[in-house]
């Protein structure tokens, strides 16, 4: 079963998120529990969670079919002590919301070096963080995302994922998703079912599909290994059609979230439609 959805507003709240999923015909979705720009939200309220979890039975979403993302501003590998702090309170706070919203899994980008502190230090630095956040909080997965590579992001080579991961304690708590318009970018062709097999092949031999929790299904606008983030609709970009098509007869790709980030809000619902049709054909 591929669970299939679109990262949807939440504005006007948490369920509204669930009810812009059930009206794509989505059978999963993304969200952020806060404004994803900004350091403090005030804390979920028993009416908040209570709608939101109601919501979900409503239209039948459950845990395994939502991927929230943190806020942007976090960086769980940054070089400096105050600021890092302030990154490994925000990520303990959108684990608690997570929890508290009967959610299992949080989506993330592990985090910059900014330059100022060795690639394989900031790696620690992440699994570091993800750590203390898994002390703190209870059944929720810390998904860590792969990136474009863009300035000193790191996460765009599957080794950096893996060393995360190999950092962190309670390897049953910790995953990633793979975006493959940052996969793309970073250097990972998928631009043939040849290529897309000899992605997955390395990310299995690297990573593993054990620990895969998520997807982001996104075409890109960026060219291959440019190591920039542009997202782009589903085959209008440099990878086209082929490598969705491709996921959607692997079973590989079951029982967890494929989330669009594509540009265009508008054709979501077209976008999910076509992905359930090339399930079968
Ligand atoms: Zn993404
Ligand atoms: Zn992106």
């Amino acid at each position: 079963m591929k669970y299939i959805g679109a990262h949807v507003s939440a504005s006007g709240g948490v369920d509204q998120a669930v009810i812009r999923a059930h009206e794509l015909e989505a059978t999963a979705f993304a969200l952020f529990t806060k404004n994803q720009r900004q350091w403090r939200a005030a804390p979920l309220t028993d009416d908040v969670i209570a709608a939101f979890r109601a919501a979900c039975e409503k239209y039948h979403f459950t845990d395994k079919q939502i991927l929230p993302h943190d806020s942007y501003l976090i960086n769980l590998g940054h070089p400096v002590a105050d600021a890092l702090e302030k990154s490994r309170e925000a990520f303990i706070d959108e684990m608690t919301r997570c929890q508290q919203l009967g959610l299992s899994l949080l989506n993330f980008h592990p985090g910059s070096h900014l330059q100022q502190i060795e690639e394989q230090k900031c790696l620690q630095r992440i699994a570091d963080s993800i750590n203390l956040a898994l002390e703190k909080t209870e059944g929720v997965t810390a998904v860590i995302e792969n990136t474009a590579g863009q300035g000193s992001n790191l996460g765009f080579r599957f080794e950096h994922l893996a060393a995360i991961i190999d950092g962190v304690e309670d390897k049953s708590r910790v995953g990633v998703c793979i975006d493959t318009c940052h996969a793309f970018a970073g250097g990972y062709d998928l631009r043939t079912e040849e290529t897309c097999e000899e992605t997955f092949a390395e990310f299995e031999r690297v990573v593993g599909f054990r620990y895969l929790r998520g997807m982001h299904l996104n075409d890109a606008k960026s060219e291959f290994n440019s190591r920039v983030d542009r997202h782009h609709s589903l085959g209008e970009g440099n990878i086209g059609k082929t490598a969705f098509s491709w996921m959607m007869k692997d079973s590989r790709f079951d029982g967890i979230p494929l989330i669009l980030e594509t540009v265009n809000p508008e054709i979501w619902k077209d976008e999910i439609a076509w992905l359930k049709s090339e399930q079968q054909s």
